[in-house]
């Protein structure tokens, strides 16, 4: 099992300690700004739950809170203003947003070396092409397991099972710029399982509670299970999947952990990146 609890042990203790590092030469600690539009249960639960961790790392965190009518103008105007804001260093927006809102256009308001979620075209272009920028945080914190356990994805079959701008297209541009041959599948995509079967590594980034099977793992493949599904559940039906599988992460405990730990970590080094430039 893949222990991103662990993991994101050690990300965020390292954070801690830059963090507290920046906040002796700047006086003050770093700033993680997050934007939260409407009272959807589920992000209002991930919100205080970045706050909890950033307090914990020694990074300030600021929150606004807009009505769930607010208009894309409005939150344009207040994600620039935080772009502006040379007190503030990181600048999350949580997604979902409500429907009528053109999410694209209140993502690309975060100024690049404040997008420490790693939304904005900017920054996707920039991992694409091994520029430097910030990472999409699940996406990163997915490398990062990789390479906690030692798996090298060089010459591998990746397989990714999703699209999104957050988290299937970043991993697997990521996951391409480690050599590995990646397979991207989505909902049209004919004859998923045989792909997957052909896999050395299974990135699930569906959104469908235990949607990956089994007999859909190679054995010996290693399996990371992106998906957070109401209830604590993954994409991939763990117990089927963990006989097979050589490696695979947990939910919850796995991916989730670490791309929280990601968000600190790139909060911290656009905080130390500011002062430095
Ligand atoms: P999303 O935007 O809804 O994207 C889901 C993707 O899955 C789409 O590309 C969709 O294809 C594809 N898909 C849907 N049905 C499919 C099917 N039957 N066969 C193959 N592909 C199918 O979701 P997301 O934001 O990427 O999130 C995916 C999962 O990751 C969710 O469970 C979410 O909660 C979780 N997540 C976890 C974290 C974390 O920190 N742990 C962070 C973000 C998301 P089309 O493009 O063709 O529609």
């Amino acid at each position: 099992m893949m222990s991103g609890t662990e993991l994101a042990r050690d990300i965020v203790g390292r954070a801690a300690q830059r963090a507290g590092e920046y906040e002796k030469r700047a006086g003050r600690k770093p700033c993680l700004a997050t934007v939260i539009v409407g009272d959807d249960p589920a992000s209002v639960t991930y919100v205080r739950m970045k706050r909890n961790r950033c307090h914990k790392a020694g990074i300030d965190s600021r929150l606004v809170e807009l009505p769930a009518e607010t208009t894309t103008e409005e939150l344009v105007a207040a994600i620039t203003a935080l772009s502006e804001d040379e007190a503030v260093h990181g600048i999350l927006l949580q997604h979902p947003v409500p429907g009528h809102i053109d999410e694209r256009a209140a993502f690309e308001a975060i100024a690049p070396h404040k997008d420490v979620d790693g939304v904005t075209m900017h920054s996707f272009a920039a991992m694409s092409f091994g520029e430097p920028g910030f990472a999409s945080c699940t996406p990163g914190g997915i490398m990062r397991l990789l390479d906690a356990y030692d798996v090298d994805p060089s010459g591998k079959h990746a397989v990714v099972i999703g699209r999104s701008p957050i988290l299937g297209k970043p991993v697997a541009m990521l996951l391409l710029a480690r050599n590995a041959t990646v397979t991207i599948c989505h909902s049209r995509t004919e004859n998923l399982p045989e792909i997957v079967r052909t896999a050395d590594i299974v990135v699930a980034a569906v959104g469908k509670p235990e949607f990956v099977r089994g007999d859909w793992i190679k054995p010996g493949a290693t399996v990371i299970d992106a998906g957070y599904n109401p209830g604590n559940v993954g994409d991939v039906a763990y117990d089927e999947a963990a006989g097979r599988a050589g490696l695979i992460t947990p939910v919850p405990g796995g991916v989730g952990p670490t791309t929280i730990a990601v968000l600190l970590e790139q909060t911290v080094d656009a905080a130390h990146r500011r002062l430095d430039a």
